[in-house]
């Protein structure tokens, strides 16, 4: 256990399902493996009038999958103090800072405070400008900001947040959560494209044909339909883990591994992406989407899912063909795709290689695929001589893919995230300058759907999407790897 690992955590929505889904369970790994020392609290808020004894049941249920020894998890959630807090309300913060400094004294934590604003970014203004005002910062320790997505809907309203919040808190205290970067396998690709030759060697514009990202749901919008109605599939997955995963795969080799280096080089290929071409017909290079119901009529539509609008045009998926407008990537296309009740739940990217273009062979494309969850690893296929006679070819794959028990074991995103926070590392974070400039690629392309008022295409349920997504790569004699 190090010393720098004390903190107290004041979680913002402490009664919502991101907290008992993903914080309760991350922060109680993190105690498991002995990487939050003894020195740590949590302080839940929220508007509901809970007790310390009901909010601790409500910790040991999140984590019930979890536990080892019932003494262990009883000893965990003895750290967690529950407060009635009304954000809107400034009486509510004196107490909320009373709590805070006899915790920060009970559990010798000397000032690190990381405050974890898990509700409505709506809120996220007036509870930064509170936490200031009202001296919760403190002077001798840190002072952590994490922020869940969305941060703003488009360009504008992400700056107006941004300023708000940066009234009160500096860049350098922001951690703006984006689950992908948290991923083992996301994190993989720099390790992957840096630390192998062959790959290194082969990772630009006479080797890679084409890009492609596949981050698909076969789910439906559930509970969220009047979130996601307001949002969808461009804003709540292009702009930030798609945008974000493209600027991954794409980078140059960045100086060394800390924040500003990546982060400069990551920004440089958001700021390099060509103004998107968004027309009607064949020549649009985004595409959108809305599922109907199954063609077995079994899975209804997404107007027939409750709190949707029943004539709504919302995308529930998106289609991309980015240019990065560079000498190194202008000629390979990335090619994007994310969508709601596709066949397949899967997230990955596949790099097609160029054939060989000699007169041997009429191989066929490598490709390398990463998969990224829920299955994790890597799978390479080659063109290898057909046993027997001559010289003909057949594919073989390399695969290798982790083990269900090694997934399982393998430490989960939010765990991660929170893990660097409490190290003070931001390498895995959204910056302003990303976000900001992900927000102006994407506004383009909501502006000229927005005027598309008419119809949306429709896909079946359960299928990969509509036969635009086909059409856009087939134009460059390119197709979609994955077929679902
Ligand atoms: P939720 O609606 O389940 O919880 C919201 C929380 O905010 C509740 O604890 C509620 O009591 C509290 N709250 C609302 N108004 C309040 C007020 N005036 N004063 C004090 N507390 C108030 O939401 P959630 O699903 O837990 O999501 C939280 C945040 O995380 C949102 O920004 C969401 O977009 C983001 N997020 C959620 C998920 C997810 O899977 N749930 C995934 C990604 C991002």
């Amino acid at each position: 256990m190090s010393e720098d690992t004390k903190a107290l955590f004041i979680i913002f929505g402490a009664t919502g399902d991101l907290a008992h889904r993903k914080l309760y369970p991350a922060i109680y790994r993190l105690y498991k493996k002995g990487m939050l020392s003894e020195s740590f609290a949590v302080i839940g808020t929220a508007r509901r009038d809970w007790s310390d004894e009901h909010y601790q049941e409500v910790v040991l249920d999140s984590i019930e999958d979890l536990i080892d020894s019932k003494e262990h998890a009883e000893s965990f959630a003895k750290h967690f103090r529950y407060q009635s807090h009304n954000v809107k309300d400034s009486e509510h913060y004196h107490t909320l800072k009373e709590l805070a400094d006899t915790l920060d004294e009970e559990y010798a934590i000397e000032g690190n405070r990381i405050f974890y604003l898990s509700m409505s970014p709506s809120f996220f203004g007036t509870i930064t400008h509170h936490l200031r005002e009202q001296s919760l910062v403190t002077e001798n320790g840190f002072n952590r900001v994490i922020i869940e997505k969305p941060f703003g809907t488009d360009f504008d309203s992400s700056k107006a947040l941004n300023d708000e919040i940066n009234d009160s808190f500096d860049e350098d205290q922001l951690y703006r959560i984006d689950h992908y970067l948290g991923k083992e396998m996301v994190q993989n690709l720099l390790a992957m494209r840096f630390s192998n030759r062959l790959i290194e060697n082969s990772w630009n514009k006479d080797s890679i044909s084409n890009i492609q990202i596949t981050l698909s749901e076969d789910l439906g919008v559930e509970e969220r339909g009047e979130y996601y109605d307001k949002s969808g599939a461009l804003r709540d997955m292009v702009q930030n883990h798609m945008l974000q995963v493209v600027s991954l795969l794409t980078m140059k080799k960045p100086a060394s591994f800390t924040t500003n280096n990546v982060r400069k080089e990551k920004l440089a290929i958001l700021k390099a992406l060509k103004d998107p071409k968004v027309t009607q017909d064949d020549k649009t290079e985004f595409v959108r989407g809305q599922y109907a119901p199954s063609e077995d009529g079994k899975t209804k539509g997404y107007r027939q899912e409750e709190k949707v609008d029943p004539d709504t045009l919302t995308e529930t998926f998106v289609a991309g063909k980015l240019t990065i407008d560079t000498d190194e990537w202008r000629d390979v296309p990335v090619y994007i795709r994310t969508g709601k009740r596709l066949s397949e739940k899967t997230s990955r990217v596949d790099i097609v290689f160029r054939s060989t273009e000699s007169d041997l062979f009429s191989d066929q494309p490598t490709l390398l695929s990463v998969l990224i969850s829920p299955d994790e690893g890597i799978e390479l296929t080659l063109n290898n001589k057909k046993i027997g006679p001559g010289m003909h070819l057949e594919p073989t794959q390399l695969s290798n893919l982790r083990s269900e028990d090694t997934v399982k074991d393998s430490p989960e995103a939010y765990e991660k995230l929170i893990l660097d926070v409490l190290n003070g590392d931001e390498t895995h974070f959204a910056h302003w300058g990303e976000v900001a400039t992900s927000w102006k690629y994407v506004d383009q392309i909501r502006k000229e759907w927005d005027n598309m008022t008419e119809s949306i295409p429709f896909y079946p349920a359960l299928t990969m999407g509509p036969k635009e997504a086909d059409v856009l790569l087939e134009q460059q004699n390119h197709k979609w790897i994955f077929k679902g």
